[in-house]
């Protein structure tokens, strides 16, 4: 299977992940940066001129990642939990679990990170009067990084989600109305102007000025702003729903088991068809859980081999198995199954398994729920 994230490494136990739009992103920087060089110092060689575009390029990469650090270093510290750092085409985002709980908290987590952008430009610019007149093509990158880094914490502050601003903006009127929601809605609305303006100057571009390209670029990025601070609206009202709900009640009790020693035309036959169930948890004569089996395990093997082949060696063992603690909260269960497109999740706790949440049924537990709730509230 294709993925869209690729995973470069851990930092503080946050995942560090580049978005495949991002490589293409460095690729563009590379060359037109590159290019521009070469028409700006005709008497620099290829080489000079390429490894200037490549170290600023990283440079550059490096200030996002530092960019998304600040946020979530902040958020851990005011107790965010922080699963990955994510880069994509239009920069980065830290992914938080959970919505912050305080209008000090969102302000803190938010300002952040142009607060890192404005101190990484103030140092390349500082470097650059330390070393100004000495080797030229340090001198032009440390240049380009100062203002790319300056550029990157002012637009952040354009006050609009998704940008950081957006978030800012959020926290005042979160911390002058009292009202969380109210600093949301503020902030959402705020993204769709922005994303709005940035139509007007596109258009303005396309029509009057006659730039294609600049157009199009400020209708992509307006696009994504408008996808995104939509996004992010819809996201908070559901979660808002969600509130409260956790794993186990979302699970199911009755889990389909099957002994690992049973043959793939057993379980198949006997098993699968008349339950119409996908998916089987796997264990050992004892009962103990080896692992998990589902019909996508058995697809690759060929019909003559379903008599000699045991489940237990085509399943995906117990310490490969994505699982849920019954704790966990709907939203990222939800999140979870989405993400890794899980059919069927495991509620375990110190290794015993308490039910398990599947596609099939998850929708209609939810919709019980959340109708329970409601019968409860209107007691
Ligand atoms: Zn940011």
């Amino acid at each position: 299977m294709f993925k869209s994230v690729l995973l470069l490494g851990h930092i503080r136990g946050i995942r560090l992940e580049i978005h495949v739009s991002w490589l293409v992103i460095l690729a563009l920087l590379l060359v037109t940066m590159t290019t521009g060089l070469r028409q700006q110092f005709p008497e620099w060689s290829f080489t000079t001129a390429m490894t200037t575009a490549l170290v600023t390029s990283l440079a550059f990469f490096l200030s996002i990642v530092l960019h998304e650090l600040g946020h979530s270093l902040v958020a851990i510290r005011r107790g965010v939990p922080v699963r990955a750092i994510t880069l994509f085409i239009f920069g980065g985002a830290a992914q938080m679990s959970r919505d912050t709980e305080s209008a000090k908290d969102e302000f803190w987590i938010a300002i952040a990170g142009p607060l890192v952008s404005f101190a990484l430009a103030a140092l390349f610019l500082v470097l650059l009067a330390f070393l100004s007149g000495w080797y030229e093509p340090l001198t032009v990158a440390l240049g380009w990084l100062g203002a790319i880094n300056l550029i990157v914490a002012v637009f952040n502050l354009i006050p609009g989600f998704p940008l950081d601003g957006g978030r800012v903006f959020r926290a005042a009127v979160w911390h002058y109305t009292g009202d969380a929601d109210k600093g949301m809605r503020a902030a959402v609305a705020g993204g769709r102007l922005v994303a709005y303006g940035l139509f007007a100057v596109a258009f303005w571009n396309l029509l009057v000025l006659g730039q294609l390209m600049g157009g199009i670029w400020l209708l992509l990025i307006g696009w994504f702003l408008l996808t995104m601070a939509e996004g992010h609206g819809r996201t908070y009202e559901m979660n808002k729903r969600l509130a409260g709900i956790k794993a186990l009640d979302l699970a199911e009790g009755n889990v389909p088991r099957v002994n690992g020693h049973t043959t793939l035309d057993t379980w198949l036959n006997h098993q699968v068809l008349p339950w119409g169930q996908r998916a089987f948890m796997v264990e050992d004569n004892g009962g103990h859980l080896l692992g998990l089996v589902s019909l996508s395990d058995a697809r690759p093997v060929p019909r003559e081999q379903w008599l000699e082949t045991t489940v237990a060696a085509v399943m995906t063992p117990l310490s490969e198995v994505v699982t849920v603690s019954p704790e966990e909260s709907a939203e990222t269960v939800l999140q979870m199954m989405n993400e890794r497109s899980l059919n069927q999740l495991p509620v375990m706790a110190n290794g015993q398994l308490s039910g398990w949440i599947s596609r099939q049924q998850l929708l209609r537990t939810l919709e019980n729920q959340l109708e329970l709730r409601q019968l409860l509230r209107n007691r």
